[in-house]
């Protein structure tokens, strides 16, 4: 039995690393078709939150539900695999394979991983290149394109394997600045579309329009959680009050 009819249930979870407790009981809910942003000072623990969500670093203590995958319970890679294909993740670096282009780069996985029919993929592969708004640059290599069509393709990619959830790590923080709003613009479309997502992010202005929740994290902890325009108008926690002073 789940807990709750959330898609994503953490509750509790605690991680060190060596004698350094990163997460100090985390606890966040996600329904389907939410996007709740994560924000907080750096080395507050938001990567580790993400990771510790698709398996990546197993917990020390608590609860992670991902649909039906019970990922506190998982003891290996293989029973992590249709985990990870449930939740796709977009990193800072894009890492495309350079000899490929960007239409093979977003083919790979389906084909490979899944098996699934070649002509199928390339058809849906072809579309999400049109959803992100690249389909004339199918036929580029990651070298002939800019960071912000490099990470769209990125973004493309993770689609391309049907996930129910989306991970988003500081995805625009390694990009030029003209190249950062066409990379929010993709991500807003995909959450008006119904994308279930969290998103990293230092884009306060991209947080408080597009997301549903904040969460706001400081030394291992959600120090506070609400809809945006509650915690960046009227943040109740003083650590919120400071950083938001800080960056805002
Ligand atoms: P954020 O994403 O908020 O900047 P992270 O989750 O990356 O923070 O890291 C939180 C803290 O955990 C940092 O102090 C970082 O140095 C530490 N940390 C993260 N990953 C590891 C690791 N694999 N081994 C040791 N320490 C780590
Ligand atoms: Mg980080």
């Amino acid at each position: 039995m789940n807990r709750s009819d959330a898609l994503i249930e953490i509750d509790g979870i605690r991680k060190s690393f060596g004698d350094f407790q990163v997460l100090k009981g985390i606890s966040l809910s996600v329904q389907k078709g939410e996007a709740v942003c994560i924000i907080g000072p750096s080395g507050s623990g938001k990567s580790t939150i993400l990771r510790c969500i698709n398996g990546l670093i197993p917990i020390d203590e608590g609860f992670i539900r991902v649909g039906d995958h019970r990922v506190h319970e998982m003891k290996n890679e293989k029973q992590m695999r249709p985990l990870r294909h449930q939740v796709a993740m977009v990193f800072q670096q894009y890492n495309l394979f350079p000899h490929r282009t960007a239409l093979e780069n977003i083919m790979m996985a389906p084909v490979q991983v899944l098996g699934h029919d070649r002509a199928e993929v390339e058809a849906r592969a072809r579309a999400l290149l049109k959803k992100v708004r690249l389909s004339e640059k199918a036929g580029s290599y990651p070298g002939q394109l800019s960071g912000g069509q490099q990470q769209r393709v990125a973004i493309a990619r993770a689609l391309a394997m049907h996930p129910e959830v989306i991970l988003f790590d500081e995805v625009t923080a390694a990009l030029d600045p003209e190249t950062v709003k066409e990379v929010l613009l993709t991500i807003r479309e995909l959450v008006e579309d119904g994308l279930t997502c969290i998103l990293v992010t230092h884009e306060m202005k991209f947080a408080r329009e597009v997301s549903h929740r904040v969460c706001f994290t400081d030394r291992g902890l959600i120090v506070e959680s609400a809809p945006p325009v509650e915690l960046f108008d009227n943040p109740q926690d003083p650590r919120t009050r400071e950083f938001l002073g800080q960056v805002l």
